[in-house]
């Protein structure tokens, strides 16, 4: 596929979205010469943000609130949002008509000129893709700024399932000897096999069931998640790297049928392999954070850096936001926003990150997952939780179910975040933790993860 393809073609975008994929697709569309027709079965008042950022581009036209028959027929391409299930009726439509049918991811890495470094996994895949690229992009600083050393590699770019990076619109300033750092779903692992392109690089941070309603059984799953490695291009002269996790049953059995391959290089990654010095000058708590560095590591590691060069950099990592991120450190009081928790597994993770005292504030709409385990490890770990939302009553009778006589958890249900927030403070001293790792999603009383992370943010920091 070259840029050029584009060029005065009728481009269907099907699925703007309101999380950047679509309008970033627009945009490389449109600047590559097609003429862009954008559907969505969302009406325009609930794209409105990304509709905005569009409203300097001529000639788009849009089709809103369902799609039709017709644009599928007549299109020359379709670029397919992640979440539009490759069954879907319209799909089936342009196929029957011949269409070419791709994504965002698939034309990415068609016209990339750079190494690929692919981070995948069910968890810590934004952390371990954030942290790769911050490394390698402070390496590549100090030797620029050394001019003894001789670069190894161009431009870092990061990009990818993460945040609100440009994507496609990147490809222009990407040369041969560039790295990009890239976060890839199990979705965009898919698509990408379809046109048998992987990583030459890639990293799978770990497996655990996860999107079963689409998967059906975990084997399905890990299949899909397997693809990254089946379809990287084995070649002598610049091998395929192929990064799992030593700590992984499944990652273990595919380490040991892929590391005799000709033209890949098998390596495992475990947080114990972290040397005492670097683990000295990392602020990310938790041993989910450690593996996360370690599968970082291990990349940096097989570009040829070492321990020496990148402990600055690792120094400088500061977390993700709304993922054990610090956003409060007064009066003795820590105050940790992991408002990405959304599952109980998740907010188990975020307890077991601390051996400080923690005050929990958990909680929000129910998905319906069995709360069991984190009643349990709160009971364990937690000097009181604060409940919220919807699920709050069914987290309290988890915390209560919990058999430990021992047990002195603190439970007490609260209102609104800012009630709970100043409850946890009635109840902290000085060197205890107050956490925010909800173990639910949000959507019963703030728009999003986000919008709950930096309400808990703002009354951490307002707190007296
Ligand atoms: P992802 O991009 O895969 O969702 P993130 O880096 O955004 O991962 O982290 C999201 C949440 O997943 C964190 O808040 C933490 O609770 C959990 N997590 C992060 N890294 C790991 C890990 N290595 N193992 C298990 N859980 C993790």
């Amino acid at each position: 596929m070259r840029k050029e393809i584009f060029e005065d073609k009728k481009v269907l975008v099907m699925g703007l979205g309101r999380f950047g994929g679509g309008v970033d697709v627009v945009k490389f569309a449109h600047k590559a010469g097609a003429k862009v027709i954008v559907t969505d079965t969302a009406p325009a008042e609930k794209l409105a943000d990304s509709l905005k950022q569009l409203s300097d581009l001529d000639g788009i036209e849009y089709h809103l609130g369902s799609h039709s028959k017709t644009d599928f027929e007549q299109a020359d391409i379709v670029v397919a949002n992640p979440a539009v299930a490759p069954d879907n009726e319209f799909l089936e439509i342009a196929r029957r008509f011949g269409k070419t049918i791709t994504s965002q991811v698939e034309i990415f890495f068609e016209l990339c000129p750079a190494c690929i470094i692919g981070i995948t996994g069910s968890n810590g895949k934004s952390t371990t893709t954030a942290l790769t690229a911050h490394l390698l992009k402070d390496v590549r600083r100090q030797m620029t700024e050394d001019r003894g050393q001789k670069k190894r590699y161009g431009k870092v770019f990061l990009t990818g399932n993460i945040g609100n990076e440009p994507f496609l619109c990147l490809l222009e300033q990407i040369r041969k000897d560039d790295l990009v750092v890239i976060e890839l779903s199990s979705f965009q692992v898919e698509h990408l096999a379809r046109i048998k392109k992987m990583p030459q690089i890639a990293l799978l941070t770990n497996l655990t069931p996860n999107h079963l309603d689409r998967y059906g059984i975990f084997e399905n799953y890990c299949g899909a998640k397997e693809l990254i490695f089946k379809f990287q291009k084995l070649d002598e002269k610049n091998p395929a790297v192929s990064i799992f996790n030593a700590g992984d049953k499944i990652s273990n059995q595919w380490f040991e049928k892929y590391k005799n391959d000709k033209g890949r290089t098998c390596v495992r990654f475990s947080a114990s392999d972290v040397s005492e010095e670097i683990k000295k000058h990392y602020k990310l708590p938790g041993w989910a954070n450690l593996q996360n560095l370690a599968a970082a590591l291990s990349i940096t590691k097989c570009l040829g850096l070492t321990d020496e060069q990148i402990k600055n950099a690792v120094s400088t990592f500061k977390a993700l936001p709304h993922r054990l991120e610090l956003v409060a450190d007064k009066d003795g009081i820590q105050w940790y926003n992991d408002s990405k928790s959304t599952t109980p597994d998740s907010a188990i993770v975020a307890l077991q990150a601390f051996d400080r005292p923690v005050i929990l504030i958990a909680g929000g709409y129910d998905k319906h997952l069995p709360f069991d385990a984190l009643g349990v490890e709160i009971a364990r770990r937690a000097k009181a939780a604060i409940l919220i939302g919807q699920t709050a009553p069914k987290i309290a009778e988890a915390i209560q179910a919990t058999s430990d006589e021992r047990r002195v958890t603190k439970v007490i249900v609260a209102n609104s975040l800012a009630e709970a927030v100043a409850a946890a403070l009635k109840n902290a001293h000085r060197g205890d933790i107050i956490l925010l790792s909800p173990a639910c999603a949000s959507y019963d009383m703030f728009e999003n993860y986000e919008h709950r992370g930096r309400e808990f943010a703002r009354l951490a920091l307002e707190s007296k």
